[in-house]
């Protein structure tokens, strides 16, 4: 079980460190059944790496530039986040690709980038309110799956992580049901297992999309759900909390 918060533009230095401390006492107290893994902006990760280290949360990053260096002004580099000690990149948050124009290739280029700088990628998937209504949720979630996998094999599934993100539930407070984000992930796993072989079936799955501590236990009882990326609920240090000892209590079933 991973349970990853994704901070976004959000948090003072102060502020972050606070829910830092929180998360590294929170990962001694859930046990080693759930990874906890924190997302802060850039300019905090330092901080933020220092206030996790010596406990078993984990660091990551929301974005990265695909290639190793050069003029990109603004940008930031695989290299930097790993020398940090970021073990996981965000890559595909809807977010990037609605508001940034994040295309799938860009996507692919990243994943690459986060692998080889020896990171996981946390690649996000997810379709428009629009798309489901269309009928066409599958069909887009497994078209930005294969265009970001197009060519990788992955022998240890230890190295990849997915995220189910229905875009219509992001920041929304509307969740998918825990049959619709099932349903979601047992076809994200069925087309991992075809595409990167053995390993895809082992891959974690995430799901996100306004998981509170009120919906946790049930979405993360799902035999295909394993674990959340939290965005606002993440920010509050005893939600995060909640969400984390959800995954404790459905892990230890
Ligand atoms: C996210 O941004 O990845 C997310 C899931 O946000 P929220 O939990 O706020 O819906």
């Amino acid at each position: 079980m991973l349970i990853a918060g994704n901070w976004k533009m959000h948090t003072s230095r102060m502020e972050a460190l606070a829910l830092a401390e929180a998360s590294a006492r929170l990962a001694a107290e859930v046990g080693p059944a759930v990874e906890v893994t924190l997302c802060p902006p850039f300019v905090w990760l330092e901080a933020v790496g220092g206030a996790l280290a010596g406990s078993a949360a984990t660091l990551g990053a929301q974005n990265v530039h695909a290639e190793d260096r050069g003029a990109f002004t603004g940008e930031v580099a695989g290299p930097m986040l790993a020398e940090l000690g970021c073990a996981y990149v965000i890559v595909g948050h809807s977010e990037r690709r609605q508001l940034f124009g994040e295309t799938d290739a860009i996507v692919a280029a990243k994943l690459r980038q986060v692998a080889h700088c020896g990171m996981v990628p946390i690649l996000c998937v997810g379709e428009t309110l629009e798309e489901r209504d269309g009928g066409q949720a599958e069909a887009v979630v497994l078209r930005q799956l294969d265009a970001a996998l197009d060519g990788v094999d992955l022998s240890d599934a230890a190295t990849l992580v997915v995220a189910y993100e229905p875009v219509w539930a992001i920041g929304t407070g509307r969740t998918a049901t825990p049959e619709q984000a099932q349903a979601m992930h047992r076809t994200i796993r069925d087309r991992l297992a075809a595409q990167v072989g053995g390993a895809g079936a082992q891959v974690r799955v995430l799901y996100g999309g306004s998981v509170k501590p009120g919906n946790a236990v049930e979405l993360f009882g799902q035999p295909d759900i394993d674990g959340g990326l939290i965005g606002g609920a993440a920010l509050d240090a005893g939600d995060f909390r909640a969400i984390a000892e959800a995954g404790a209590s459905v892990a230890s079933r």
